[in-house]
C-alpha cells in the first residue's frame, strides 16, 4: 500500500513538473511583485486603434493570457471610475462614486492595506491628480470621489510609500502630515523631467506634478508617465511591492469624443506597457495585469462611407472613419491582459470584483 502511494506520488510529480512552462511558470508559481495597469475608459475598441495606428506593432502582443471582464457597479448598469477602481481595490462591487467603501458606505479594506500588512510596498502612479477616483480608491475610503481634499489627507496617512500624478492644489497646507509622515513631496510645477530616484534616504516619496490634472500627451506631458512609472519601480524594487499605474486621460479623450486624444493617450499608455513587460522579462518574478474600469465613448472604429460619381454610398474597408455614440461611459465588456507568474489565472469570463480576489490569491 505504502509503496502504491509513493509511486503516486512519483507519478503526480513528474506530472506536475512537466505542466510548468520553462519560460515564466506562467499560471503556476506566485509573483513577488504586481504591477496593475489601468487604462480609465480603455475598452477593446481604444486598444484596436492602436493596432489600426500602429500596423500592429503594440506591446499588446507580448501578453501571454487575456480574459474577460464585466465592468458593471452595484448601482448601475454602467459603471463610474470610483466604483470601478473600488472594485479592483477592494473587492466589492459599490455605487457609483463611492471610494473604497460598500453600498451601505462603510469602508472595505483595500488592496494597499492588505498588502501592506503583509510586508509590500506600494505604489500609486496617475496621470490625473493622484486624488483622482482611479487612484484614491487604492489607499482611501469617502463617500464621493469629490472630496479630494479629504482624499489627499488620507493618502498621506495610508500605507503607500510612492506616488507619482498631479493635484499639488489638494496638499496645500499639509507641511505638518508630510513631516509626520516621513513623506519627501517633489511639487515642482514642471511634469517634465522627472528624476528616477533610488531611496536616497526618503522614506515614503511623492511627486505632485500639477495643480490638478496633468497636461494631455499630446501637448506637454512628455515622458511623464514611463519616467514616473520608472521612478516608482525603482524606488520599490525590493522584495515585494504592488504598484497601480494609471493611464487616467484614455477616458478623457473619450468624454471629448476626441479620437486623437484617446490615440495618443493610447500610444503613451502602450510605451509604459513596453517597458513594464521589459522589466518582466529580465525579472521574471512580476505580475503584470493590464485592465481598464470601464469603456468610454462609445468608440466605433467604422470603415469610412464614400459618395461615388454617381452619388452611391460606398463602405471603404481599408480607411477607418472612427465615430463615438455617447460622451459618457458604456457597458461594454472590459479586456483583461496577464504576463508573468500567476498571469493564468486571468483568462476566462469574470466581474471586476475577482481582479482583487485573483491578486490575494497569488500575493504572496
Ligand atoms: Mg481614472
Ligand atoms: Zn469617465
Amino acid at each position: 500500500m505504502k509503496k502504491a502511494v509513493y509511486s503516486l506520488i512519483i507519478l503526480l510529480g513528474i506530472a506536475g513538473c512537466s505542466t510548468i512552462p520553462k519560460t515564466q511558470g506562467h499560471g503556476t508559481k506566485k509573483p513577488k511583485r504586481i504591477i496593475l495597469l489601468i487604462g480609465d475608459g480603455m475598452g477593446l475598441t481604444q486598444i484596436s486603434s492602436l493596432y489600426v495606428e500602429s500596423d500592429n506593432t503594440t506591446n499588446f502582443n507580448r501578453f501571454t493570457h487575456v480574459g474577460l471582464m464585466n465592468p458593471k457597479s452595484a448601482s448601475h448598469k454602467i459603471t463610474d471610475s470610483a466604483a470601478g477602481a473600488t472594485a479592483f481595490a477592494c473587492g466589492k462591487k459599490t455605487y457609483n462614486g463611492a471610494i473604497g467603501m460598500g453600498p451601505d458606505t462603510t469602508s472595505i479594506p483595500n488592496l494597499v492595506e492588505i498588502l501592506s500588512a503583509r510586508k509590500y510596498e506600494t505604489g500609486v502612479v496617475a496621470t490625473s491628480a493622484i486624488t483622482h477616483a482611479t487612484p484614491a480608491s487604492f489607499y482611501s475610503h469617502t463617500i464621493h470621489r469629490k472630496l479630494e481634499y479629504d482624499i489627499a489627507g488620507q493618502l498621506l496617512k495610508s500605507d503607500i510609500d510612492f506616488f507619482a500624478g498631479g493635484g499639488s492644489k489638494y496638499f496645500a497646507h499639509r507641511e505638518s502630515d508630510m513631516k509626520l509622515y516621513n513623506w519627501t513631496i517633489d511639487s515642482s510645477k514642471s511634469v517634465q523631467p522627472i528624476p528616477v530616484k533610488s531611496r536616497q534616504g526618503a522614506e515614503r516619496l511623492g511627486y505632485l506634478l500639477g495643480e490638478n490634472g496633468l497636461p494631455t500627451a499630446q501637448t506637454d506631458r512628455g515622458n511623464f508617465l514611463h519616467n514616473a512609472s520608472e521612478a516608482a519601480i525603482t524606488f520599490l524594487d525590493k522584495s515585494k511591492y504592488f504598484l497601480m499605474i494609471e493611464g487616467s486621460q484614455i477616458d478623457w479623450g473619450g468624454h471629448a469624443n476626441d479620437y486623437s486624444y484617446v490615440n495618443s493617450e493610447m500610444k503613451d499608455f502602450d510605451k509604459v506597457l513596453g517597458y513594464v513587460l521589459d522589466y518582466a522579462e529580465k525579472d521574471g518574478e512580476t505580475l503584470i495585469i493590464v485592465t481598464a474600469d470601464h469603456e468610454t465613448g462609445g468608440l466605433a472604429l467604422n470603415p469610412k462611407a464614400e459618395t461615388d460619381l454617381q452619388g452611391k454610398t460606398n463602405r471603404n474597408y481599408d480607411s477607418i472613419e472612427p465615430s463615438f455614440t455617447t460622451g459618457g461611459h458604456t457597458a461594454a465588456l472590459i479586456p483583461v491582459f496577464a504576463y508573468g507568474p500567476g498571469a493564468a489565472h486571468f483568462t476566462g469570463m469574470y466581474e471586476n470584483t475577482d481582479i482583487f480576489k485573483k491578486i490575494l490569491e497569488l500575493a504572496r
